[in-house]
C-alpha cells in the first residue's frame, strides 16, 4: 500500500486534476492507494485572507474574494464535467459563515481553521468525482472523517497518534478493500469533535500520519520540485538531488529547503520507520529524495548546506549573570510568555552573555520585551545586530568525525567570511553559524566546495 500527496503546487486547474486521476488510475492498478491532497493553489491564503476580511467588517471584499474562490472551483467543475454538489454546498456554507463573522465583525482561532480547512475539501470532493467519473470507485473524507484526531490548539493542532493510528485503521482498512479513497490534507477533529487545522503545509503530515497508521510502504509527497538538495541552486550552481537521507537529517533541512516542509511532518513515521519520498510530480522519471531511518554514512559527511536569511541576533550583557542559576530560564520564559520563537541560542562558559537568534521582525519585538522586562542589576544590557543570515552545515556523518568543524570554518575564512556566532547541538547532526546577509551566499558556496557536495553520490 502507498499513500500518495499531491501538493497545491501542483494542483493549479483542471488539467492538474485530471493528469493527477490519471495517474492514480495507473498507479492504482497494482497497488492500493490511498490519495491526500491539498487545497488548490493559493487557496488556503485565499481563505485565511476572507477570514481577516470578514472579521474587519468588510463586506464588499469578502464577497470579492468569495466570488473569485468559487469561479476558481466552478470553472474546474465545467471544464471536467462533474456536478460538484459537495463543491457548491461548501462554498455555501463558507459564505454563510463569512457573511456572519462579518456582522460580528470578529474571529477565532476556532472559526479560522474552520475556514482554512475548507479548501482541502473542494479539492478533495473535485478529485473523487473525477475518479468516480473515471470509473474508479472512490470517496471522499475529511481529515476527521478519515480518524485524524488532534489536541485544540487550533492554527497548530497536534495529532494525537495512538487514538489517530485505531481510527485511521477503522475508517480506511475496510474501505481499501474496493475503493480509492481521497483524503483532505491539513486538517482534523479536536476530541470534542471541532475542526481543526495542522499548521502551514499540513498535508504533508496527513500523509504521514495516514501512512504510519496503516503500514504503509512508503509515503509518497508529490511535488514541483525534484526532491531535497544538496544546496539552494540560485546560490550554488552544482547543487544536487539528495537521493537518501535520515529523518533527523531531514527535519533539520526542512528550515531551509525550497521544499517547505512542514517543521514536525516526519515524527510519526520516525515512529513506525515509515520511508518518505519526496518526488516531482512533473518528472516522474525521477525518483526523488527517499527519507528513511537508514544513516548512510557515505564519504558524505556533510550533507547539505542551509541558508536562512533575515534574521538578528540579540545578545544580553552583564556580569551579574555569572554563576547564577535560573538567568538563562528567566529570559526563555519570558520570549516563550511574548510569543517568541527563538533559532538558534549561544552562552559561553564566562556566562556573562547569552546570545539567540530571531526573526527580523520578531528580534525588533524581542527586544522591546526584553528592555521592558528584564533589564537591571543582572541583565545590563540588550544588543541588536540586524541583517544577518544563518548557515547550516548538515549530516549525520558529522557525529563523531573529528575535524568537521575546522573544515567548515577553514573553508568560511578563507573566502574572507566573518562568523558572528556559532552553535551546534550536541547531536552533531548541525553546526549553525551566522554571518552578515551580504556573506550568507558566499559561506553556503565555501561548504558546499569544501566537501564537494556537487559530486554524484555513489549508489
Ligand atoms: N493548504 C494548506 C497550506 O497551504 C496545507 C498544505 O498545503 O499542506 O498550508
Ligand atoms: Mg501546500
Amino acid at each position: 500500500m502507498l499513500i500518495m500527496k499531491f501538493g497545491g503546487s501542483i494542483l493549479g486547474g483542471s488539467r492538474d486534476l485530471e493528469s493527477v486521476a490519471d495517474y492514480l488510475m495507473e498507479a492504482g492498478g497494482s497497488e492500493r492507494i490511498v490519495a491526500v491532497v491539498s487545497a488548490l493553489r493559493g487557496v488556503t491564503d485565499h481563505l485565511l485572507r476572507i477570514g481577516s476580511l470578514a472579521a474587519a467588517g468588510d463586506e464588499p471584499a469578502v464577497f470579492r474574494e468569495l466570488d473569485s474562490l468559487r469561479s476558481i472551483h466552478l470553472t474546474i467543475c465545467d471544464e471536467l464535467d462533474l456536478k460538484c454538489r459537495r463543491v457548491r454546498d461548501e462554498l455555501g456554507r463558507l459564505e454563510k459563515i463569512a457573511i456572519g463573522l462579518t456582522y460580528i465583525g470578529e474571529i477565532t482561532p476556532r472559526l479560522r481553521d474552520l475556514i482554512a480547512s475548507m479548501g482541502e475539501n473542494l479539492s478533495g470532493s473535485m478529485l473523487s468525482e473525477l475518479l468516480e467519473k473515471k470509473g474508479v470507485k472512490s470517496r471522499f473524507l475529511t481529515g476527521g472523517e478519515a480518524g485524524i484526531v488532534t489536541d485544540d490548539s487550533y492554527g497548530e493542532a497536534n495529532p494525537l497518534l495512538k487514538a489517530t493510528r485505531v481510527y485511521v485503521r477503522s475508517r480506511l482498512l475496510p474501505l481499501l478493500q474496493d475503493t480509492l479513497p481521497v483524503v483532505a490534507g491539513f486538517s482534523g477533529l479536536s476530541q470534542e469533535g471541532r475542526v481543526t487545522t495542522l499548521g502551514r503545509g499540513g498535508s504533508d503530515l496527513t500523509a504521514v500520519l495516514l501512512g504510519s497508521s496503516l503500514g504503509s510502504r512508503e509515503v509518497w509527497i508529490w511535488t514541483n520540485v525534484d526532491g531535497l538538495l544538496t544546496a539552494d541552486p540560485r546560490i550554488v550552481r552544482d547543487a544536487r538531488l539528495i537521493r537518501q537521507i535520515s529523518y533527523r537529517e531531514a527535519i533539520e533541512l526542512a528550515h531551509f529547503g525550497a521544499k517547505r516542509m512542514h517543521p514536525r511532518f516526519l515524527e510519526p513515521a520516525m515512529v513506525t520507520s515509515t520511508p518518505v519520498r519526496i518526488r516531482n510530480f512533473n518528472n516522474r522519471g525521477c525518483r526523488g529524495t527517499l527519507i528513511s531511518s537508514r544513516e548512510v554514512r557515505s564519504r558524505e559527511i556533510v550533507k547539505a548546506v542551509g541558508l536562512r536569511k533575515g534574521v538578528s541576533i540579540i545578545t544580553v550583557r552583564g556580569v551579574g549573570m555569572i554563576g547564577r542559576p535560573g538567568t538563562a530560564g528567566r529570559l526563555f520564559s519570558l520570549l516563550g510568555e511574548s510569543g517568541l520563537n527563538v533559532l538558534m541560542i549561544s552562552q559561553s562558559i564566562s556566562e556573562s552573555d547569552i546570545s539567540i537568534v530571531l526573526e527580523a521582525d520578531e528580534a525588533e519585538r524581542a527586544r522591546g520585551v526584553m528592555e521592558a522586562k528584564l533589564l537591571g542589576p543582572i541583565f545590563r544590557e540588550v544588543l541588536l545586530d540586524r541583517g544577518c543570515s544563518v548557515v547550516a552545515a548538515i549530516g549525520s556523518g558529522m557525529r563523531g568525525t573529528p575535524g568537521v568543524a575546522a573544515r567548515v570554518f577553514g573553508a568560511v575564512s578563507s573566502r574572507g567570511v566573518n562568523v558572528k556566532m556559532i552553535a551546534q547541538g550536541s547531536s552533531e547532526v548541525n553546526i549553525s553559524f551566522v554571518v552578515d546577509e551580504a556573506d550568507g551566499e558566499e559561506a553556503v558556496r565555501a561548504i558546499h566546495d569544501e566537501f564537494e557536495l556537487g559530486r554524484e553520490e555513489e549508489s
